[in-house]
């Protein structure tokens, strides 16, 4: 046996291996250690002589408790199963790795986040180049693919090698798979997924051709969308294909089409942004409470919340598509009635797209083929109120909702009304489908009406009243005959026993009908296996037209989730326009306006772009709301385009291309790196890549450097944005000093929250009003926050005197940079600064052939030449 083991455990490369034997799983060597480490199993040993193997195991009705933890732990499980009865087993049982289990290719609900997809990613790089990160060419593209095995959804596409931390932190994937030989990103500290490298020619693109071809049935993939240029994205699409071929060693029927995803098809959002708006997780605490999903997410299935967070990956940039998805929405909210009935019918409704994959990957057991039953059974009725309406896309989805009938009243007919996980127990087939079934069962129950009707018709043959059939463990079923009959005993009895007055005897029909009472019952479970495997053969037939029912019902959850929001918050339908402007008249933040008390939340309007200016220079002091309302814009912005109404009470929203936010980098502390480095790479790529159409939210930039640096630099980008980029910006700034570049620009236009001083407190209004603030109320700020009363007298005091040296030494006016060059380039020159002269001598400093102490030496007298102070040769170094 540990020979069938070593080989089980050859075949599955770096996965833990859970054998099966008989009702447990056990795991030997390395792996019983690792296990028993992390999941607190005891770890025993085999052969207890010389060389014992040290052995850890749990009962196999455990699987997936144990499975979740260590995938979580971020292991691949390799299951062995017995594929044979032990009791008809020759020998040694036989044994195969049914299943290689990884975070990506998880199936069961036990073991996945009912709301969210569970993504299995592959990146392909063109291998023609160099694939270090150190040689990576400007404009290098990469082929990303994913999947959600446990839906079928599969999508793939080419993107710029630099947007793949972008794209993974939109999809989320659980797995990465990427060539052995390829290191396609450093990978980001933020990500939760694990990497798995696989040899490079699982990755060849005419494999991977035919393999999707083969998947999807189709002589060429041009059909789906596909063109010359995707190569890269069909590669990586076939690399996972053969990944879960070999991982799954099951059908993947219900992968049915691999969706062409393109970069500028969708409002792109990378992933600082992503992370500082508090899309889909908050920044404290990674949560979703808090986030914009947990918001817009009203919907009543999983599948609705699972569609809503993919729309929050995919948010539209046509302006066609976000108006059908506001009819449809706003038909919700009219119909306040209709809206209620289709969300009770969801209500009803199990995961569809999940129960599909299991059926498909065969994992499916009774109670998940009633689950499909008693979803099926909402069909008609959802159908029906489908019909005459009027938005355009709820016809579309009428037209493609399709109710499976004869599958619906076949399982009615078939499933009883509590099915059990395990097929093997029985039980699930309802009297009356199967005739055989019955018999069956009702011979494995003793079959007494059976015994009375043979007593009855042996009695009559034989003339023996007092002739009775019975049973013992010893000789089964037997006649039983008293002594004054023995002479009307026919030839066809076989005496078994004799008693004092009696004889029992057997006769070959009953002993028939005995060997058949004690095998139905073993019988009637075989064949609700097959009736079993017959239904799901049924459903997996309609695996198409089910899909399709559930992606309408779970786009119907969401619309419908989106109207109950609107309705439940007084959101408001926005005006969509493609001129590059946003005007809201009483916007609210939408978490705010949900968590804060009702009523609390002050409401803000927002005029920018045209005429109104398109950056907005919001200063205040701390804690007076100008995050909040820079991040209103953005959030509402992104709503509109996501086809939701809006907290506002009136909105015009002109479609984004992009939408950037970034925070100062004081408030990225935990990211543990230069967070000023980061804050200024962040910001020279929105600077690159900002369009006009884009939208922008600039936080306090500039903030991760000493005042007069991050003063100065601010400034500069202002002037940026403002001359070269051109796209609607908000830049929240404590540098009240920046108000003076609306007198130079006439984009920029200055607002302020409004602030009530009363005495020596502030009282913030949160309402952003016109003009610009003219000072910090730090001190104000500090002191409400509890910072002793001697501290804040004394920072007054220092203020008052900053601000006389200050005015002694520049005049009344405040920081007026130089004007720029007339026809200097409008190239933002961030790291082009005059140098300053140590840093020449610094580069040229040969390491190798100083000393230690001569290194400090220098470093000592750069020091004091920074300082100001003369060098002084005698002074001991320590
Ligand atoms: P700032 O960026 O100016 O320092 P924030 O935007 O972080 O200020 O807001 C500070 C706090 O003020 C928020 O946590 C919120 O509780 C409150 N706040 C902000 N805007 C509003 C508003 N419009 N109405 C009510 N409270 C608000
Ligand atoms: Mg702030």
């Amino acid at each position: 046996m540990m020979r069938q083991y070593e080989e089980a455990k050859a075949a599955c490369g770096d996965a833990i291996l859970l054998f099966r034997m008989g009702d447990f799983y056990e795991l030997f060597y390395e792996d019983a250690k690792t296990v028993a480490r992390v999941l607190g199993l005891t770890l025993t040993s085999r052969d207890k002589g010389e060389n014992p193997i040290p052995m850890a195991g749990f009962p196999f009705h455990q699987l997936d408790g144990y499975l979740a933890k260590l995938i979580r732990q971020g292991f691949r499980v390799a299951v062995c199963e017995q594929v044979e009865d032990p009791k008809l087993a020759k020998g040694l049982v036989r044994r195969e790795i049914q299943r290689i289990v990884t975070a990506g290719t998880l199936t069961e609900d036990a073991l996945l986040d009912p709301h969210a997809s569970n993504y299995l990613a592959a990146i392909c790089l063109d291998a023609s180049r160099g694939t270090k990160p150190s040689e990576r060419a400007g404009n290098e593209s990469a082929g990303l693919a994913w999947v959600d095995l446990s839906t079928g959804r599969f999508e793939g596409g080419v993107f710029s090698r630099k947007s793949l931390p972008d794209q993974l932190a939109r999809i989320g994937p659980t797995e990465v798979l990427v060539r052995e030989d390829q290191t396609p990103m450093e990978r980001p500290d933020s990500s939760t997924w694990t990497v798995t490298k696989l040899p490079a020619w699982q990755f060849g693109f005419d494999e991977a051709r035919r393999l999707l071809c083969e998947q999807f049935g189709v002589r060429d993939l041009s059909g789906l969308g596909w063109e010359e240029g995707d190569a890269l994205a069909l590669a990586a699409a076939g690399a996972i294909l053969a990944y879960l071929k070999e991982t799954q060693k099951t059908s993947l029927s219900h992968i049915t089409s691999l969706t062409p995803a393109r970069a500028g098809h969708f409002l792109e959002i990378d992933s600082a942004t992503r992370r500082s708006l508090e899309l889909t997780q908050t920044m404290r605490t990674g949560g979703r409470d808090g986030t914009l999903l947990s918001v817009i997410d009203q919907t009543v299935t999983a599948m609705g919340a699972r569609r809503v967070a993919y729309w929050l990956t995919v948010p539209l940039i046509q302006r066609t598509q976000i108006e059908a998805r506001l009819d449809a929405v706003q038909e919700f909210v009219s119909d306040a009635k209709w809206r209620d009935q289709i969300r009770q019918q969801l209500r009803e409704v199990f995961d569809l797209e999940r129960l599909l994959a299991r059926i498909a990957t065969g994992r499916a057991n009774p109670r998940d083929l009633k689950s499909i039953a008693q979803t099926l059974r909402q069909f008609p009725g959802i159908a029906e109120r489908l019909q005459g309406r009027n938005s355009s896309r709820i016809q579309e989805l009428a037209s493609q909702f399709q109710c499976c009938d004869e599958l619906r009243i076949e399982l009615e007919r078939a499933l009883n009304d509590d099915c059990p996980i395990n097929v093997r127990d029985g039980g699930f087939i309802r009297p009356g489908y199967d005739p055989q079934l019955d018999e069956l069962r009702s011979l494995a129950s003793g079959g007494k009406e059976w015994i009375a009707h043979y007593q009855a018709e042996q009695i009559e043959s034989t003339g023996i009243p007092s002739l009775k059939v019975g049973f013992n463990s010893v000789f089964g079923y037997y006649l039983e005959v008293t002594n004054t009959h023995r002479d009307k005993i026919p030839a066809n009895f076989i005496r078994k026993q004799t008693l004092k007055n009696a004889e029992r005897y057997i006769t070959p029909e009953l002993k028939e009908y005995e060997e058949k009472v004690l095998t139905a019952d073993e019988q009637s479970k075989q064949l609700e296996v097959e009736i079993f495997q017959k239904l799901r053969g049924a459903v997996y037939a309609q695996t198409i037209s089910l899909q399709r029912s559930a992606a309408v019902l779970s786009e119907l959850d969401a619309l419908a989730g989106f109207a109950e929001l609107a309705v439940k918050r007084n959101y408001v339908r926005p005006v969509i326009t493609e001129e590059p402007i946003v005007e809201i008249r009483e916007g609210r933040h939408p978490v705010l306006d949900l968590t804060m008390p009702q009523g609390e939340f002050v409401p803000n309007d927002i005029m920018i772009g045209s005429e109104h200016g398109c950056v907005l220079l919001i200063t205040g002091p701390n804690m007076a709301g100008k995050s909040t309302y820079i991040r209103q814009v953005a959030l509402l912005t992104l709503m509109a385009q996501l086809g939701s109404f809006v907290p506002a009470r009136q909105a015009t929203v002109g479609i984004a291309d992009r939408i950037f936010a970034r925070v100062g980098a004081n408030d990225e502390l935990s990211r543990g790196q230069s967070t000023f480095m980061v804050e200024m790479v962040e910001t020279a790529r929105i600077l690159n890549t900002a369009t006009p159409n884009s939208l922008i939210i600039l936080d306090e930039i500039g903030r991760g450097t000493s005042t007069y640096d991050g003063l100065s630099l601010a400034w500069a980008i202002v002037e940026f944005l403002h001359d070269t980029v051109r796209a609607r910006t908000l830049f929240a700034t404590h540098y009240h000093e920046l108000i003076e570049l609306e007198k130079s620009l006439p984009g920029v236009k200055n607002y302020n929250v409004a602030v009530k001083e009363w005495n020596d407190d502030v009282i913030f209004l949160h309402r952003i009003v016109r003009g610009g603030a003219d000072r910090s109320y730090g001190i104000q700020v500090a002191r409400m926050a509890g910072v002793p009363a001697s501290v804040n007298e004394r920072a007054k005091d220092i203020l008052a005197q900053l601000e006389v040296d200050h005015i002694n030494k520049y005049g009344e006016s405040k920081i007026t940079p130089p004007k720029r060059k007339p026809n200097a380039p409008l190239q933002l020159t961030l790291f082009e600064w005059n140098e300053h002269p140590l840093l020449d001598r610094i580069r040229s400093f040969d390491l190798h052939t100083s000393t230690p102490l001569e290194a400090l030496r220098t470093i000592e007298l750069w020091q004091q030449e920074l300082l100001g102070s003369p060098p002084q040769p005698d002074k001991p170094l320590t």
